[in-house]
């Protein structure tokens, strides 16, 4: 059994993290402010004595005796991190600093939940981990933008100058069960407004491309990172291949729901990235042979499924 610090532990992903690392016998220690995640994330777990939730924001110091941090805290919608991109850099940044500090205080091995925007709107297709990316530093998607990349240089730096453990996943678009249903991304906004028979709203003419991967095979892949080699350190893409146009996304969603909703176009947001692939050969060699195992189809039934019953 191990002692695991979870930050951004009450949002999406770090909901499915903290059940997972529990199931596996593991205690788990669940930070979050709930600037978008919530108690009914991680509600179920809040029986389980080896579960503790703590209400704390990363851009101050926090410490706990723990021996791993998978460090999540930073809202990642677009809607949410540019409600206060000033707030949103300081959690990318100070938090960074923060769970560096811990992680080298109590040699705990601690791994960076960075992003496929680091590359912006790549000019490289697919993304592999050795570009450096597109991106505007002063545009509204840099306070998240900007902020993972220099999270990623403070990870590099601690490493290599004070010999901490990390490991660093550059996450590509994730959906599933407990995605906000306001939100604001891609996946749950057409799910919802499908549900509802609302229109769905494509912004732009919907020929920009997204590879969508299902939490589950996140998780799997993440872990599969925090138990590899002190050696392994990463950057290393998740994400799953399989590239779709927007437009694709909506009638995909539209026939799984089998929705009357129509389709109309609202204007494309400022440096919103036209294409976006994963190139994921380096995890299937350095994670044991990770790949994901569920396809786009199964996986909006099963985030469908989840969204009939929060919202009928
Ligand atoms: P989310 O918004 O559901 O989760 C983020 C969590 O962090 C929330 O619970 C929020 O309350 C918490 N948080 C935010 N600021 C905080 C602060 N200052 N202190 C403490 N807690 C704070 O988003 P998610 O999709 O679960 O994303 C989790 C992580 O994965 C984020 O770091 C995000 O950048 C990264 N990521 C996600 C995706 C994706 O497609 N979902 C893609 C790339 C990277
Ligand atoms: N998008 C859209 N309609 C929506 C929400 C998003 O057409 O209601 C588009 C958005 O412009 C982007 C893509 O879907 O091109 C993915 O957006 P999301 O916010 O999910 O993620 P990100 O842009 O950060 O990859």
């Amino acid at each position: 059994m191990k002692r695991i610090l979870i930050t951004g532990g009450a949002g999406f992903i770090g909901s499915h993290l903290c059940e997972r690392l529990l199931q596996e016998g593991n205690e788990v220690i669940c930070l979050d402010n709930f600037f978008t995640g919530s108690k009914e994330n991680i509600i179920h777990l809040l029986n389980n004595p080896f579960f503790e939730l703590v209400r704390h924001d990363v851009t101050s110091p926090y410490y706990a005796e723990v021996e791993e941090i998978y460090n999540l805290a930073c809202p990642a919608s677009p809607i949410h991190y540019q409600y206060n991109p000033i707030k949103t850099i300081k959690t990318s940044v100070m938090g960074a600093i923060n769970m560096l500090g811990l992680a080298k205080r109590v040699r705990a091995t601690i791994l960076q939940a960075s992003t496929s925007e680091v590359y912006g709107d790549p000019q490289v297709h697919p993304q592999s981990e050795s570009y450096w990316g597109h991106v505007n530093p002063i545009g509204i998607r840099s306070c998240y933008d900007e902020g993972k990349r220099c999270a990623e240089t403070l990870f590099m730096d601690y490493h290599t100058q004070n010999n901490v453990a990390i490991k660093i996943v550059r996450i590509f678009n994730t959906y599933g069960p407990r995605m906000h249903p306001n939100d604001g991304r891609v996946v749950s906004n057409f799910i919802v407004q499908a549900l509802q028979n609302k229109p769905i709203t494509i912004y732009g003419d919907g020929s920009q491309t997204r590879s969508f991967q299902y939490v589950d095979d996140l998780v799997e892949g993440m872990i599969r990172m925090m138990q590899t080699s002190k050696d392994v350190v990463g950057p290393i893409n998740i994400g799953n291949p399989g590239e779709f146009t927007i437009l694709e996304l909506a009638q995909k969603v539209l026939a799984l729901t089998n929705s009357k909703s129509e389709i109309v176009h609202l204007p494309l947001p400022q440096d919103d990235p036209m294409q976006r692939r994963p190139d994921i050969s380096k995890a299937k060699q350095q994670l044991n042979g990770w790949e994901p195992t569920c396809n786009l189809d199964t996986g909006l039934r099963k985030t469908i499924d989840y969204f009939q019953k929060i919202i009928l």
